[in-house]
């Protein structure tokens, strides 16, 4: 690992174990079921900045970390579910972040990337569509948003669904669909084309803003903010994909492995039956496999991450990590709350809200059984290309 990755993912970690940790508590975190409150995360963001650790996957001169480095420090933010909100390498803004970074003009990047890294905005990425009629969900190519050009505007009219932070962000990525094909439109928040319906009562908590229904009124958008080109929004969406999965591995990485220490310390200190609960055997093994699951996810990880820095898109890579990371993590929460008993299933201790808000990791960014889908049709594809021919009934 890079000398200078260490250094910043070792000061990103001092400042969430000694600065983010003891915020866990406070009563603005969790606004009416909705993640942290504006002016909890304004606070985290201001300490953060003064001590050297806000946006520190971004270097000063604009330049991104390599996926390798960025796991180290994006593992360490993620050591409490408040971190990656403090130290801004949350989701949906460190995928738009480096989506914009790769796609957006010089003129956008400067009205919309630079808040972003100065942490002094947050936004949304607007794929999702209601299920219940129809729209975009794990299949993305059933989006029925449309957009149209009127004049020097394209004009966006649609409803979406579970749009992460859309409730009290600055900027926008909003999914359409032209007659050319998807499209990508860079917009600012609020607008009032742009109607936030409702908030989803959702399983996770630590998301501020939560996860809204959004109805997309004939929005006006000029020309120049489109992303990229007519009709090319899926391949701009390949390229935010892989990283952002795989970011997502790295935050909860740095989560399960806090609720791993957090269970260990109970299993060394709890006595049943006359001994310590590490010495039972039933509980020894489940710490032991927590250390397999955790190994296994941090090398997946660096695996992956070589891949994309490699410069492939890592499709097939980040689909299989995300898969087995996002499962092993689970397993490793699920494990957390058994070893705790009682007050594993209780707010004292932040293992419950990890179990609970990992859940939704083997849904968002592609559902465990689409990866595993798409990961099979790769398997028959590359079988059918090694050895041409029609094969059906061959042994
Ligand atoms: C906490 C959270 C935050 C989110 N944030 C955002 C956001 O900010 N922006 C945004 O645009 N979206 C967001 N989403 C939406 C997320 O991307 C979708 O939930 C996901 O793509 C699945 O779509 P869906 O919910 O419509 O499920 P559906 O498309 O209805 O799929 C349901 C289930 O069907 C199964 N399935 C589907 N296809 C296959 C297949 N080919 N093979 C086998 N099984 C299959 C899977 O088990 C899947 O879970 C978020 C979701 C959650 C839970």
């Amino acid at each position: 690992m890079t000398q200078r990755a260490t250094i910043i993912a070792d000061r990103v970690e001092a400042f969430v174990r000694d600065v983010v940790i003891p915020y866990e508590k406070d009563p603005r975190l969790n606004v009416h079921g909705h993640g942290p409150s504006e002016d909890v995360v304004a606070e985290l963001r201001t300490l953060a900045k003064a001590a050297g650790v806000l946006t520190p996957h971004i270097l000063e001169d604009g330049a991104h970390l390599s996926q390798r480095e960025t796991a180290i420090v994006l593992k360490r933010s993620g050591l409490s579910p408040l971190g990656p909100v403090a130290v801004n390498t949350m989701a949906p803004d460190e995928g738009n972040m480096y989506l914009l970074g790769k796609v957006g003009s010089p003129d956008q990047k400067a009205r919309f990337l630079a808040p972003l890294v100065a942490g002094t905005a947050r936004s949304a990425f607007f794929m999702t569509e209601p299920a219940a009629e129809g729209g975009a969900g794990a299949d993305p190519s059933m989006m029925q948003t449309r957009c149209h050009l009127d004049g020097n505007h394209w004009v966006i009219h649609g409803r979406k669904a579970f749009i992460t932070g859309a409730q009290g962000a600055q900027v926008g990525i909003i999914m359409a669909k032209s007659d050319d094909g998807a499209c990508m439109f860079l917009v600012d928040l609020p607008n009032p084309a742009i109607r936030i319906e409702r908030l989803l009562d959702t399983i996770d908590s630590s998301m501020p803003g939560g996860h809204a229904v959004v109805m997309i009124d004939n929005l006006r958008v000029p020309a120049d903010q489109m992303l990229g080109e007519s009709g090319q929004g899926f391949s701009y969406a390949q390229i935010r994909l892989s990283p952002a999965r795989l970011s997502h591995c790295m935050r909860w990485l740095g989560s399960a492995t806090r609720a791993h220490e957090i269970a260990t310390d109970y299993a060394c200190q709890r006595e049943a039956f006359g001994k310590l609960l590490v010495d039972h055997e039933g509980v020894g093994f489940m710490l032991a496999e927590n250390l397999i699951d955790l190994q296994q996810s941090e090398l997946m990880i660096d695996w992956c991450a070589s891949v994309l820095d490699g410069g492939s898109l890592g499709t097939a890579e980040s689909s299989m990590t995300k898969v087995a990371v996002s499962e092993a993590l689970m397993r490793v929460a699920d494990r957390c709350v058994q070893i705790m008993g009682g007050t594993g299933v209780s707010g004292d201790t932040i293992v419950e809200q990890v179990f609970r808000e990992i859940r939704a990791f083997r849904i968002y960014d592609g559902p465990t059984e689409v990866h595993k889908w798409s990961l099979a049709k790769k398997v028959k594809r590359d079988y059918l290309k090694a050895q041409p021919g029609d094969h059906r009934g061959s042994k």
